[in-house]
């Protein structure tokens, strides 16, 4: 038999360590995983695909039932873990049921913010972040339907995207001078707009939220200049919050998530953190490559092998069809820095590489790409490699191809 280990949250997370887990010392753990949810895993990044109805809900499929069946894995659905008990160590199930642990692993994600407005517990104000949630979206936003999403950020315009293909009215209110302000620089997201405009989805920057009113469910939205809006549903997709109250709740060391160090491991050395809920060097990731970066580093140490967790860099494309856009490290130019840019405002395509100089030579900071994201992924690989860039300078911007067969 071996050694029990108990996963608490069903998501992207904590399936992607069981299978690097199980790949790399097969039956070396007997595996539980505890979900809240009433389905097991499934990919979360595409809710907007399935909002969009781009994809259907069987496409979001993980793993199938033979995959778990495979890897012996016991799955506990619909089910919340409601306590950890360090010293006997136990989890305590929301069904009253217990289970003991050899090692334990916090992968229990985020929760969706609610802004505390007037009127937020309406019904038809809802958050995105379930199937439920694209269910209920679906459901409202018909035809003509007006509706408001709060937040301008890449789930908020994914959701307005999804609400205004089913035929709905939006708009878009964001209290920021630019549309997703921590992946665009002000020209990119500029154009941006433009292109959701041209697709009938108003964007009110600068705009504060102040009351949600309504009767017996949401009827609009009034702004602190006194405007109101109407809308029959209110999307908030204005950031999440990691889900550390369990981890909090039995003493372990939180702030905004759950610390954990380089191995991954929490202030109790037989709990581990990874995905969402994890706070590793300060910084809460809210996106998937970080948290399969993670449950990789955490399968080798389970696995008794030996691997350190740095951190991330972050890059970010925009699930909208025809928005091409892509983002990765510093696109707005640290000091010391220099800006390649190439705008042919004609074609829509804007690009923006940051480079940056190092004592070994120049480097590729960043990047804001609009309109043209082909390369998106080799600047990456260059970003990440810290590769020097000098001798391709010249045509760096104009990517891949003719940037390495000069250099060539
Ligand atoms: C609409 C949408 C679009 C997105 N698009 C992108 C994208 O384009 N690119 C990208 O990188 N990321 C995207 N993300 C973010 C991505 O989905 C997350 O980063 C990823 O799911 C994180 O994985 P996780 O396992 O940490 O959390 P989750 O996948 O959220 O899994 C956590 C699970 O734990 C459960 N849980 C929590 N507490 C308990 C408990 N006490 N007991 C039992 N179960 C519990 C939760 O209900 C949940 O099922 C998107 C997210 C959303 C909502």
């Amino acid at each position: 038999m071996g050694k029990r280990l108990v996963i608490i949250g069903n998501g992207m997370a904590a399936t992607r360590l069981v299978r690097d887990l199980t790949a790399m010392a097969p039956g070396a753990y007997e595996i539980t995983i505890i979900g809240n949810e009433p389905r097991p895993a499934y990919n979360r990044v595409l809710l907007s695909s399935l909002l969009a109805e781009d994809v259907t809900e069987a496409d979001l499929s993980l793993q199938n039932e033979a995959w778990w069946q495979a890897r012996s894995v016991t799955r506990i659905t619909g089910c919340q873990a409601t306590g950890i008990d360090r010293a006997a160590r136990v989890v305590t199930l929301s069904d009253g049921k217990t289970l003991a642990y050899d090692r334990l692993v916090l992968a229990t994600g985020s929760h969706a913010i609610r802004l505390p407005l007037p009127g937020a517990d309406l019904p038809g104000v809802m958050t995105f972040r379930t199937i439920e949630d694209v269910a209920n979206m679906r459901h409202v936003a018909k035809a003509g339907t007006p509706a408001i999403v709060i937040g301008g950020g890449l789930l908020g315009l994914e959701a307005a995207h999804g609400l205004a293909k089913a035929g709905a009215c939006v708009t878009v209110i964001h209290v920021m001078d630019r549309l997703m302000e921590r992946q665009l620089d002000l020209t990119a997201a500029d154009l941006l707009r433009r292109e959701l405009a041209a697709r009938g989805i108003t964007v009110r920057l600068e705009a504060n939220s102040q009351t949600i009113f309504g009767n017996s469910r949401v009827e609009g939205l009034r702004l602190a200049t006194g405007e109101e809006i109407p809308a029959e549903i209110l999307v908030m997709a204005v950031g999440i919050r990691p889900a550390a109250e369990l981890a909090k709740a039995t003493g372990l060391e939180t702030n905004r998530g759950i610390l954990v160090d380089d191995a991954l491991t929490t202030s109790d050395p037989l709990i581990s953190a990874i995905g969402e809920c994890a706070e590793h060097r300060g910084i809460a990731y809210g996106l998937v490559e970080p948290a399969y970066e993670q449950a990789r580093v955490l399968a080798s140490h389970l696995a008794g092998q030996s691997a350190q967790y740095e951190g991330s860099l972050l890059a970010t494309n925009l699930k909208v069809s025809g928005v091409s856009l892509f983002s990765a490290g510093d696109f707005i130019g640290a000091s010391g820095t220099e800006a390649l840019v190439f705008h042919d405002r004609g074609l829509r395509i804007y690009k923006k590489l940051i480079l940056q100089p190092t004592e070994q030579g120049t480097v590729l900071a960043g990047c804001v790409l609009y309109g043209d994201t082909a390369d998106g992924l080799w600047y990456l690989e260059l970003i990440r490699g810290q590769t020097l860039i000098e001798s391709m300078r010249s045509d760096l911007i104009f990517g891949r191809a003719l940037a390495e067969q000069k250099a060539a």
